[in-house]
C-alpha cells in the first residue's frame, strides 16, 4: 500500500467521486454522492462486499428518527446523545465531530428508509446499557448480513456500479492532492481509475497484525472477530499523504466469544448472574464492568477461560439464535453440580466448588449449571484518520486535505482512547452517518472540479 506521485500516470477511467470499501460506509457514502448527482464508484476487494458490518448484528443508533416517532420517543436530541456518548468515552470524543454525527444520525436513518426502501425498525425493548432513550435501529432480523443486502440493493437500484474483487493497492497522488487509484486484480493485473474526491471507507486495521501490535498492544495476537480484509490501508494511504491519526489506542472489543465456535456470547448472561472462571476455576474479573472493558483481561487468562451459567440464564438463552446454535453445536457443557460442572470442563474440582459457594452475586447462580469455552476478541478498530465534521481528513496542524474524504472505521472513532470507551453500536453509526456526510461534500466538492468529457463509468465495468 502506498503513494504513486507521477503527474505523467494516465488512467483507464475518471470518475468524479471513487469510494474505497464496500461495506456500510461505503455504500451509504455512495448512494449519498449519487443523491447529489454525482457519477460513483464503489471499488472492493472482496468477490461479494461483506465487511464487517455483515458480521455485525445490524444495530445502529441514531436520535429523533421518524421509526422513534412512531413508538412515542419525542425527546431524544443530539445533546442526549452526546452525553450519552461522552459518558462512555470518558469525555474523549471530539466534540465538533461527535456533535455533527449526532445531528445527521437521524436524518441518516430517516433518508435511507424514506429515500432507499431500507428495511429498519426500531429495537424493541429497555435501551441498551448507556443509552438513555431507545435510539438502536436495526434490520427485522438484527442481522449485518441482511443490512448489507438491503445496501447493495438500494445501490444497485440507484445504478450505482460496485466494482468487486478490486484492492485499490496505490492512491496515485500529486503532492498532497488525489488524482486517483490503482487496483489490482486476482490475476494480478492492474488497471487505474481517476477521480475527483476520493472517500476512504477501507475500515480500520484489525485485519493486520503488526499494526494491532503497535497500536493496541494488550489485543496484540488476540482473535480478531472483524472482517479479515480490513488491514489498515487508509490510516496508511493517509499517514503517508500527511495526515494525521487519532484515537488509534480505542476498539471494540469482546470479553466473551465462544471457542473454538467463533460466535459473540451475549455479555447479558454476566450482567444477569453468570461469572467467568479461569483454568484455575476461580474468577478473575468484575464482569460488570463490561464487554469491550474485559476484552484485553479476559485473553490474558489464556485458552482456558468459561462462562459459567445457570439454567435460568441458559434457558432464556436459547431463544437467541446464535446461543441455539452454539447448543446444537455441543459448545455448552451441562453439570448437575458444580462438582459434574468442573469434570465436564476439566476445571480443578476443589477450586471450582469454592468459586461457586463464595459466590456473591445477585441473582445467585442455581444448580444446574453450564458452562461455555470463551475468549477475549477484538471487534473492530475505532482509532483512524483524523477528520473534520465534512469528513475530510485533516492535517496534524487541522488544515484539510484538498481531496481526500475518510468514514466509518478508517476514521477517528468517537469512543474514546482505549478499550473502555465504546458505546453500543457507535461503530455503525459512525459508519453511516459519516457515509452521508462523505458522499454529500466529496460530491460537492467533485462537481466543482474539471472532469474530461470521458468522464463517464461504464456501467457495465464490474466483475
Ligand atoms: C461481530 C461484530 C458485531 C458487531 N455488531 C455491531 C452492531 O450491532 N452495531 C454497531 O454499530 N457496530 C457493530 N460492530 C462494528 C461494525 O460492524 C463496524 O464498526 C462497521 O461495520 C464498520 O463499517 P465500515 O463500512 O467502516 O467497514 P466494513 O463494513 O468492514 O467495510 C470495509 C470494506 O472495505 C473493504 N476494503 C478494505 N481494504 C480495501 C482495499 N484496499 N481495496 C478495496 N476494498 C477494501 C473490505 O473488504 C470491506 O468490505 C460489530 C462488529 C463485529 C465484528
Amino acid at each position: 500500500m502506498s503513494l504513486l506521485d507521477d503527474p505523467g500516470i494516465d488512467f483507464d477511467l475518471t470518475v468524479p467521486v471513487v469510494v474505497i470499501g464496500g461495506g456500510a460506509c461505503g455504500l451509504v457514502a455512495a448512494l449519498s454522492a449519487h443523491d447529489q448527482d454525482a457519477e460513483v464508484v464503489v471499488l472492493e476487494r472482496d468477490p461479494t462486499p461483506r465487511g464487517s458490518t455483515a458480521l455485525s448484528s445490524g444495530m445502529i443508533t441514531a436520535c429523533g428518527t421518524e421509526l422513534q416517532k412512531a413508538a412515542g420517543i419525542t425527546d431524544d436530541t443530539p445533546e442526549l446523545f452526546a452525553r450519552d456518548i461522552q459518558a462512555k468515552a470518558d469525555g474523549k470524543a471530539d466534540p465538533d465531530l461527535l456533535a455533527a454525527i449526532c445531528a445527521g444520525s437521524g436524518l441518516t436513518i430517516d433518508w435511507l428508509v424514506s429515500a432507499h426502501d431500507l428495511d429498519l425498525v426500531l429495537v424493541d425493548g429497555a435501551p441498551y446499557p448507556g443509552h438513555s432513550r431507545q435510539r438502536t435501529h436495526a434490520p427485522p432480523t438484527n442481522s449485518g448480513s441482511d443490512l448489507m443486502a438491503d445496501l447493495l440493493r438500494a445501490v444497485d437500484k440507484a445504478g450505482i456500479d460496485v466494482i468487486t474483487n478490486a484492492t485499490v493497492d496505490n492512491l496515485i497522488v500529486e503532492g498532497e492532492h488525489v488524482r486517483g487509484v490503482q487496483i489490482i486484480r486476482p490475476d494480478d493485473s492492474t488497471e487505474r481509475l481517476g477521480c475527483g474526491a476520493l472517500i476512504l471507507a477501507s475500515s480500520g486495521f484489525g485485519g493486520n497484525p503488526g499494526m494491532v501490535a503497535d497500536y493496541l498492544p494488550d489485543m496484540a495476537g488476540s482473535f480478531y472477530f472483524g472482517h479479515v480484509g480490513n488491514k489498515g490501508d487508509a490510516v496508511r494511504w493517509g499517514q503517508a499523504l500527511g495526515a494525521a491519526c487519532k484515537n488509534m489506542g480505542s476498539f471494540q472489543g469482546h470479553g466473551s466469544v465462544a471457542t473454538p465456535h467463533a460466535s459473540t456470547v451475549s455479555w447479558a448472561l454476566l450482567n444477569g448472574g453468570g461469572i467467568l472462571v479461569n483454568g484455575m476455576g476461580k474468577r478473575f474479573c468484575d464482569e460488570s464492568l463490561g464487554a469491550s472493558e474485559l476484552a484485553a483481561t479476559v485473553c490474558q487468562q489464556g485458552k482456558n477461560v468459561w462462562s459459567i451459567i445457570d439454567r435460568r440464564l441458559h434457558d432464556g438463552a436459547l431463544r437467541f439464535p446464535d446461543f441455539a446454535a452454539l447448543k446444537q453445536l455441543g459448545a455448552i457443557k451441562s453439570g448437575a453440580t458444580a462438582t459434574d460442572l468442573a469434570h465436564a470442563c476439566s476445571l480443578p474440582v476443589e477450586a471450582f466448588e469454592k468459586t461457586l459457594a463464595d459466590l456473591q452475586k445477585s441473582p445467585a447462580l442455581a444448580a444446574p449449571y453450564y458452562a461455555i469455552r470463551v475468549t477475549g476478541a477484538l471487534l473492530q478498530t475505532q482509532g483512524g484518520l483524523a477528520i473534520d465534521k465534512k469528513a475530510r481528513t485533516l492535517r496534524p496542524d487541522g488544515v484539510a486535505l484538498p481531496n481526500l474524504f475518510a468514514g466509518g472505521g478508517a476514521a477517528q472513532g468517537i469512543s474514546g482512547t482505549d478499550g473502555t470507551g465504546y458505546l453500543s453500536c457507535n461503530g455503525l453509526l459512525s459508519a453511516v452517518t459519516l457515509g452521508r456526510i462523505a458522499g454529500f461534500e466529496a460530491a460537492k466538492q467533485a462537481s466543482g472540479l474539471p472532469t474530461p468529457a470521458s468522464a463517464t463509468c461504464n456501467r457495465t465495468y464490474r466483475t
